[in-house]
């Protein structure tokens, strides 16, 4: 990637918990870079999801997937 400007990366996010749909905000790691996968147990229900993020612009997006 090639951004002439960089946008300041957003530093939380939020997914909704595959398990209970609870929506989830969670600190980012912008030093871990782009994209990120990793698995986190939902602080509400305790079941972890597989999350995947990446940052588009400056703008976080987390996808939450049931683990398998
Ligand atoms: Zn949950």
């Amino acid at each position: 990637m090639n951004e002439p400007l960089r946008d300041p990366m957003q530093e939380e996010g939020c997914y909704y918990c595959t398990a209970c749909g609870e929506q989830i905000i969670i600190p980012l790691d912008i030093s871990a870079g782009n994209p990120q996968e990793y698995i986190e147990d939902c602080p509400v229900c305790c079941r972890p999801n597989i999350l995947r993020i990446f940052w588009s612009n400056g703008i976080s997006e987390v996808v939450a997937e049931a683990e398998s």
